[in-house]
C-alpha cells in the first residue's frame, strides 16, 4: 500500500530551502541524494534527540505517541485531545494534505501550547525576539521560526476550536546545569528496530534535572510576520499560504516546482557524480541546470562558477548567463589589491579563474612574500590542533549549553635544524569529564618552554583558547588554584578583540597558517578550497623533495621521525601518477562510513575540517559502547589529529623547499 504523500514539516523545510527539492525527495533508488538519512549521526551531531526527551521531562506526565502509522497517530492524538487537561508528545495533525508531528503539546480547554524543541543554543540578550537590527527574522532563525509556523498553521486549521500559542524551546546559554551528570542521563541508543532513541540513565523526575537549561520563547509574533510576508526586506512573490498551497498540490500530485537555479546550488544533495552516475543514479541537480540553461551533459565537464572560492557575487553572473568559469572577465570580479602582504581574496579568485582559463596546473608561490613573512619566525616551530566539541545538555554542574570542550590536541614540532617531530598530544578518554583546564595545563606544558612561534590553521585554536579563558575568568581560585597562571598562559599565545578592538595581542600570538595559504600560495589542485585536507594533496603532488622524503619508512622509525601513534609510516603511495591523499589512507574514524560524509552533519563553521572527530567523541560519550570500541576510537582520534598537525608541517616543509631552492 503507498503512503500518503502528505506535506510534512521536514518536506515543508526542504521546501523552503529549495521547492524544487520537493520533486527529488525520497526517490533514492532513481536520484542520487548526499544527505545521510541517519538519525543516529544526526543525533550525534546535533543532541536533538536529549534535548527533546529532556524537554518531555520539563513537561511530566504526558502520553508519548510513537506510533508511525499516519491514520493511527492521528485517532490517538483526537483521542488524547477529548481531555480537559493533557500533555502529549508527538501529537499528529492533519489538515488537507498537510501532516504534523508536535515535539509537545500542552492542552487546557481550549488553550494549546505548540512547543517545538530544538538543539539550538538562545542567548536571551543576542536573540531576544529571533529578530535582526533591521526588524526582520534574523536569518539564522529564519529556518526554526518556518516550522513552527507551519505547524501553527496546520494545528489551527486543523481544530479551529483551539487557541493555539506557539513556542521554540531552545538550550538557554543564560543558564546554568545546577547537577553533575546531566548528560549522561540521556544515553542514545539504536533499538531492535534500528530506530534511534535515548535510554534514561538515573533520577530523572524534575528535582533531579536541577535548574532548566532550556527556555521556552513564543513563536506568535515572528509566525504573524512570516503570514504576513513582513518577516524579510525582500517580500515573497507568494504569500505563506499560497506556497504551502503550492508545495502541498505539486507534491501530491509528485510534480517538480521548477525552480530558478542559484549560487545555492552549490551545496544541492541532489548532484551526482560520474561515478554515481555509472552506477544507475539520475542528478537532480543537471536535470534543473539543463531545463534553466539548455545545458548538455558535456557542458558538465567544465568548471562552473559555482566553484570560485568565496565568491559573492555568482548570482549576477547566472543572470547574465555566464556558467562557466571560461566565460568570466576580469571586469566580472572587480578586483582589488590587498591593504596587507600577499593576495587580496579578490587577486585570488582571479588566480584560480585565470589558471583555469589558461589551462595552467602550476601552482602559485609568492616566494618573496613567504620568505618576509618566514623571518619573523623563531625556532623551535610549533604546531598545534584541536579537536572540540560544544553539547546542548552540559556534563558539569555550573557549565552552559553549548559551552566549548576542547577534548583532544596534537603538536608537532620543528627545530632550526629541520629535525621533526610529534612532541605531544592529549586526548581525554573519561565519559562525563569537564576536560578544558587539563587540556589546557598539558597544552601550557608542551608551548611554555621557548618562544618559539606556534602555528595554527585557520581561526579555530584562537577562538577556542579565547572561550577556554572566558570560563577561567568565572571560577574562583578556590575552584581552579592555577586559573590566573592559566588565563596569562592564553593571553601570552593569542589575540583577543571585542567588537573589533583588540583586547590583548601577544608578540607569540599564534600565526594561522591558512591565512599564510590565502596570502601566498594556490594550486589548481585546491580547486575553490584551501581546507587542510585540499592543500596537503595539493602540496604532495607539486613537491618532489616531499615525495622522496615520505615514500621511505621513516615516520615513527627508530632512528626516523618521532611519532606517538605511527611506525615506519610511509606516507607516499601512488594512485597512478598521483600521490594519494594521507587522510584517505587511514581508516575511517566511523566504521564504514566516510569522514568527508560527517562533516556534512556538523553545521558550526568553526569546527572546521574537525567534524568527524567530533562526531566520534560524540560516541563516546553519548552512547553506549564497549571498551574495545571505545579503545579503537581514541587509537582513530589520535592518528587523525596527528595527521592534522604532520599536514601542517608538511606544508611548511614544501615552502621552505620551495624558497631555498629558488
Ligand atoms: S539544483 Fe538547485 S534548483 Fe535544482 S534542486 Fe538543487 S538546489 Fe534546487
Amino acid at each position: 500500500m503507498s503512503l500518503p504523500r502528505y506535506l510534512t514539516k521536514s518536506r515543508f523545510k526542504l521546501a523552503c530551502e529549495c521547492p524544487a527539492k520537493l520533486y527529488y525527495t525520497g526517490k533514492k533508488k532513481e536520484y542520487k541524494d548526499n544527505k545521510i538519512d541517519d538519525p543516529f549521526l544526526e543525533a550525534l551531531a546535533e543532541g536533538g534527540f536529549q534535548v527533546g526527551e529532556l524537554a518531555k521531562l520539563y513537561h511530566p506526565g504526558g502520553v508519548n505517541i510513537d506510533e508511525l502509522d499516519f491514520e493511527k497517530s492521528l485517532e490517538q492524538t483526537n483521542k488524547l485531545l477529548e481531555r480537559d487537561k493533557v500533555i502529549i508528545y508527538e501529537a499528529a495533525f492533519r489538515f488537507e494534505n498537510l501532516f504534523v508531528r508536535a515535539d509537545v503539546i500542552v492542552k487546557d480547554g481550549n488553550s494549546v501550547d505548540l512547543i517545538e524543541v530544538k538543539a539550538k543554543s538562545y542567548d536571551a540578550e543576542k536573540d531576544a525576539d529571533f529578530l535582526g537590527s533591521k526588524g526582520y527574522i534574523a536569518s539564522a532563525w529564519s529556518p526554526y521560526l518556518y516550522d513552527v509556523a507551519f505547524q501553527k498553521y496546520v494545528l489551527t486549521h486543523a481544530r479551529p476550536d483551539f487557541h493555539v500559542r506557539s513556542f521554540l524551546m531552545l538550550a538557554s546559554k543564560n543558564s546554568c546545569a545546577s547537577v553533575d551528570g546531566l548528560n549522561q542521563r540521556f544515553m542514545l541508543v539504536k533499538d531492535k528496530r534500528g530506530r534511534t532513541g535515548v535510554k534514561l540513565n538515573g533520577p530523572c523526575d524534575p528535582d533531579s534535572l536541577g535548574d532548566t537549561i532550556l527556555v521556552k520563547v513564543s513563536a506568535d509574533h515572528a509566525a504573524e510576520m512570516i503570514y504576513e510576508g513582513s518577516d524579510t526586506n525582500k517580500p515573497p512573490d507568494m504569500s505563506f499560504i499560497e506556497r504551502v498551497r503550492l508545495f502541498s498540490d505539486m507534491y501530491a500530485r509528485d510534480e517538480k516546482i521548477v525552480t530558478k537555479p542559484g549560487a545555492f546550488c552549490k551545496d544541492c544533495e541532489f548532484n551526482a557524480t560520474s561515478d554515481d552516475e555509472a552506477k544507475g543514479f539520475l542528478s537532480g541537480f543537471k536535470e534543473c541546470w539543463k531545463e534553466a540553461f539548455g545545458l548538455d551533459d558535456a557542458d558538465f565537464n567544465k568548471p562552473m562558477i559555482l566553484d570560485i572560492w568565496n565568491f559573492r557575487r555568482k548570482d549576477d553572473l547566472l543572470e547574465n548567463e555566464k556558467l562557466f568559469i571560461s566565460d568570466v572577465t576580469e571586469n566580472d570580479m572587480n578586483i582589488t589589491s590587498s591593504d596587507g602582504p600577499g593576495l587580496s581574496s579578490s587577486e585570488r579568485q582571479w588566480l584560480q579563474v585565470e589558471k583555469i582559463q589558461k589551462k595552467d596546473p602550476s601552482p602559485y608561490l609568492d616566494r618573496g612574500g613567504l620568505e618576509r613573512a618566514m623571518k619573523s619566525w623563531k625556532y623551535p616551530l610549533h604546531f598545534i590542533d584541536f579537536e572540540t566539541s560544544m553539547v546542548a545538555i552540559p556534563f558539569n554542574s555550573g557549565r552552559r549549553p553549548y559551552e566549548v570542550i576542547a577534548f583532544q590536541f596534537s603538536h608537532h614540532t620543528v627545530q632550526e635544524d629541520g629535525t621533526i617531530a610529534h612532541a605531544g598530544e592529549y586526548i581525554n578518554r573519561s565519559q562525563g569529564m569537564f576536560p578544558n583546564y587539563d587540556f589546557l595545563r598539558h597544552l601550557k606544558k608542551e608551548l611554555e618552554n621557548d618562544n618559539g612561534t606556534i602555528f595554527r590553521y585557520a581561526a579555530h585554536e584562537n577562538t577556542v583558547l579565547n572561550q577556554i579563558h572566558d570560563q577561567l575568568e568565572a571560577e574562583t581560585a578556590d575552584q581552579v588554584p592555577d586559573r590566573d597562571e592559566l588565563m596569562a598562559f592564553i593571553e601570552s599565545i593569542t589575540t583577543k578583540k571585542n567588537a573589533s578592538k583588540i583586547v590583548w595581542d601577544s608578540p607569540r600570538t599564534m600565526i594561522d597558517m591558512r591565512q599564510l595559504v590565502l596570502d601566498f600560495y594556490y594550486s589548481p589542485n585546491m580547486g575553490g578550497s584551501n581546507s587542510i585536507k585540499k592543500v596537503l594533496p595539493a602540496v604532495l603532488n607539486e613537491s618532489d623533495y616531499l615525495k622522496q622524503k615520505y615514500s621511505c619508512p621513516i615516520y615513527g622509525s627508530a632512528d626516523g621521525i618521532p611519532s606517538l601513534n605511527y611506525r615506519d609510516k610511509v606516507w607516499i603511495e601512488f594512485n597512478g601518477s598521483q600521490v594519494k591523499d594521507p587522510y584517505k589512507t587511514l581508516p575511517p574514524v566511523f566504521d564504514g562510513i566516510d569522514d568527508e560524509l560527517l562533516e556534512r552533519f556538523v553545521t558550526d563553521k568553526n569546527i572546521a575540517d574537525g567534524g568527524a572527530a567530533m562526531m566520534a567523541y560524540a560516541r563516546m560519550q553519548f552512547s553506549e559502547m564497549s571498551e574495545v570500541e571505545r579503545k579503537q576510537i581514541v587509537a582513530a582520534l589520535l592518528r587523525y589529529c596527528e595527521l592534522d598537525t604532520f599536514a601542517m608541517v608538511m606544508i611548511y616543509e614544501h615552502w621552505v623547499n620551495e624558497c631555498n631552492g629558488k
